[in-house]
């Protein structure tokens, strides 16, 4: 509960609405956002709307005030649950996560860099020259990631294009010792496709790699046309060049970064033609400025392009491409390029943030915080495979924030000896089952369908799910009922078939013919086998499902807390609540539901010592002091002498309060005092 503020700001926590509507909930977000709130629980979670502006609520001054403070007793801030899943991990050995949530541009990425950076102000008191080192290494890795990871899209001019979740260990005195990060995802097509008015991620990067000084001579630029940014590139390409510096990446590996990024570009200017029977590249110079940056000779860079090795029988051989086919494997390579760079880069980063020499035995428990700031949905008028993966990982977090919203309740009153009952909420399990299941879930039918490399069309596929999900109530198709005007799930899955298996030819003959070290790092696996040419790698989709299976686990065994993020425009700016935008996201998002499984249990709960330290005052058996046995009896007392006995329940070690009603009482007769 967050302390009793002013009512001319709203309701600090959604529970304590007189009545949970959709109405009374929009009111009070629009209110508080409207007054510089940007923050409202819900229990004990942080509905976020983002300001777009600066706000001055995170320096060093605020920091202190939500320092080792309980949740209800400064206003909502994302400090305080920062501070909660500190005070769980520290107090109580627990491993803890905070998951961020909300679609993009809603502020999730700004509010897991808050998170971090209170973390780090609050540890370390003896400044101890190792940890600070961990603390500076975990802050810059975000600037190194955000500049390979991130890039201007029509909805965030910074939004995160790969899913993040980053462990902070803690050593027994609850100082960060180390650190581990999972990237999700990397959403590859960006880069070599832009929506118009979008651009590529690392375009200030790429500015200095004196390619040239034009960013329209780069098609992959190119497409997403003209772009206005708010983005200081020359500023940011310093900073970024400094972060990798300080994490230790060598002027090598920074060099060769740069020559990857280079190349991907020069890949996309190359054009393919024919003479006869064979297929060519029409730009031999480009070919040449590739072999340089790769290391490699000209002739093995078009082989790379041009041909692709196929098993027959016992054998290995090189197939040419047709035009297509090459264009379609060059842009394959430039967005496999970029990935490997991208893990690479991410892989490098964990080396150094890693824990090493940690000895349980002599230190002690060590404890983790989990971050996750994924990616929230996204739907535009066309969606691809990308937004399809990104869609079903939003259910599955929504899927364990149901789970463990509710065990973590249930849990509690178990722990504090209080009777729970039951209550229904909408599960979305038959949507994650929908697409995961296997044999007849969507993910199945796709790996099915790409089992006839080359013969994949949309048609196979849909057919596919049209044949298996007919009867599932959460399945429909233009063809299943093609009256229906909004058929969404129709427009998921006519996906644009990814060459996913497709770049596994052109990846690994780059590879095994440069002579980079550091690309050869890349790029960790041997020359091709006949058994590696003819084994089926494993789908994108299998791989994102199986990563998301894991975090989940992961998320799972954890103490969660949670940031719901909500952007108020599409506009990015600072005074407008669109309605019905924000009303659609606390929808989705399951807002209301979760005040309701909140007030339906009890809407506060307050260990007894500062229960009694808040509203002694009122009783004449509590003030100033008490002689009765134990707090819990004061605390009886107390609440008798009010009448609220009918609304109270007492557990072990805290005193729990049905109805927000009887808190405001509380808190009236505390301030008539
Ligand atoms: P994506 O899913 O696209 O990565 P996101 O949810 O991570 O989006 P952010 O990048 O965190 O979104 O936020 C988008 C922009 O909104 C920021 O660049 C910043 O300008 C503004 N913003 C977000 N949160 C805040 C905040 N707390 N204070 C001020 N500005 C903010
Ligand atoms: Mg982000």
């Amino acid at each position: 509960m967050a302390e009793h503020e002013s009512l001319e700001f709203g309701k600090a926590d959604f529970v304590l609405l007189d009545s949970v509507s959709l109405e009374e909930f929009m009111a009070n977000l629009k209110l508080r956002f409207e007054k510089g709130r940007i923050y409202t629980y819900i229990g004990e979670v942080v509905v976020s709307v983002n300001p777009y502006r600066a706000m001055n609520i995170y320096g060093r001054d605020t920091i202190e005030q939500y320092k080792g403070r309980e949740l209800y007793e400064r206003p909502p801030h994302l400090f305080a649950i920062a501070d909660a899943a500190y005070k769980a991990m520290k107090r109580r050995n627990k491993d803890t996560c905070i998951v961020i949530s909300g679609e993009s541009g809603a502020g999730k990425t700004e509010a897991s860099k808050y998170i971090m950076q209170y973390i780090a102000a609050i540890t370390n008191p003896g400044q101890r020259a190792e940890v600070e080192r961990v603390k500076n290494m975990l802050l810059k890795s975000n600037c190194v990631l955000e500049a390979f990871g991130n890039a201007k899209t029509n909805r965030n001019d910074n939004s995160s294009r790969f899913g993040k979740y980053m462990d902070i260990n803690f050593d027994f005195k609850g100082d960060p010792i180390g650190g581990h990060i999972n990237n999700y995802l990397l959403e590859k097509s960006r880069v070599i496709f832009q929506q118009e008015g979008e651009r590529r991620g690392s375009e200030s990067l790429l500015r200095s790699l004196h390619v040239s000084k034009d960013p329209t001579a780069y098609s992959y630029i190119k497409v997403g046309g003209q772009v206005k940014s708010s983005i200081n590139d020359g500023a940011d390409f310093k900073a970024v060049a400094d972060a990798m510096k300080v994490i230790g990446f060598t002027p090598d590996e920074i060099q060769t970064v740069y020559k990857v990024l280079a190349t991907i570009l020069h890949l996309g200017n190359l054009t393919f033609g024919v003479d006869g029977d064979t297929t060519l590249i029409e730009n031999s110079k480009v070919v040449a400025v590739i072999g340089v940056l790769l290391a490699t000779k000209e002739e093995n860079v078009e082989k790379a392009l041009l041909y692709r090795t196929v098993a027959t029988g016992r054998d290995v051989i090189d197939k040419q491409h047709t035009t297509q086919e090459a264009s379609y494997g060059r842009d394959a390579l430039a967005k496999a390029m970029y990935e490997r760079m991208f893990c690479w880069i991410v892989g490098r980063i964990n080396d150094v943030i890693e824990v090493k020499n940690y000895d349980a035995k002599v230190h002690g428990k060590n404890t983790v915080i989990g971050v996750l700031d994924i990616y929230g949905f996204e739907i535009f008028q066309n969606n691809s495979f990308e937004q399809f993966c990104i869609n079903y990982c939003n259910e599955k977090l929504q899927q364990l924030f149901i789970q463990l919203v509710l065990r973590q309740e249930q849990e509690e009153y178990q722990r504090e000896g209080i009777p729970w009952k039951h209550i229904d909420y909408f599960n979305n399990q038959i949507i994650v089952d929908l697409v995961e299941l296997q044999h007849k879930g969507i993910f199945s039918v796709l790996d099915e369908a790409c089992m006839n490399v080359g013969k994949v069309t949309d048609e196979v596929f849909l057919q596919g799910l049209n044949s298996k999900l007919a009867k599932h109530a959460h399945y429909t198709s233009r063809k299943l009922s093609p009256t229906d005007k909004s058929l969404e799930f129709d427009r998921d899955f006519r996906i644009r078939h990814y060459a996913g298996d497709y770049c596994m030819a052109p990846l690994f003959a780059i590879k095994s013919l440069c002579s980079n070290p550091v690309l050869k790092m890349m790029w960790p696996e041997g020359k091709l086998s006949i058994t590696e040419v003819t084994k089926r790698p494993l789908t994108a989709a299998t791989l994102f499902k199986n990563s998301m299976i894991a975090l989940v686990e992961n998320l799972a065994c954890k103490e969660p807390y949670y940031v719901r993020c909500i952007k108020p425009n599409d506009v990015k700016s600072p005074l407008l609540f669109e309605h019905e935008r924000c009303r659609h996201q606390v929808e989705y998002l399951g807002l209301l539901e979760n005040v309701r499984v909140r007030r339906a249990g009890f809407a506060n709960r307050q260990d007894y010592p500062r229960f009694l330290q808040r509203y002694k005052m009122i009783s004449e058996f509590t003030w100033p002091n008490h002689d009765l046995p134990s707090d819990k009896e004061a605390v009886k007392r107390l609440v008798q002498g009010c009448g609220f006995e009918h609304d109270v329940a007492y557990g072990k070690t805290k005193v729990f309060v049905r109805t927000p009603r009887t808190l405001f009482c509380l808190e009236e007769q505390r301030d008539e005092m």
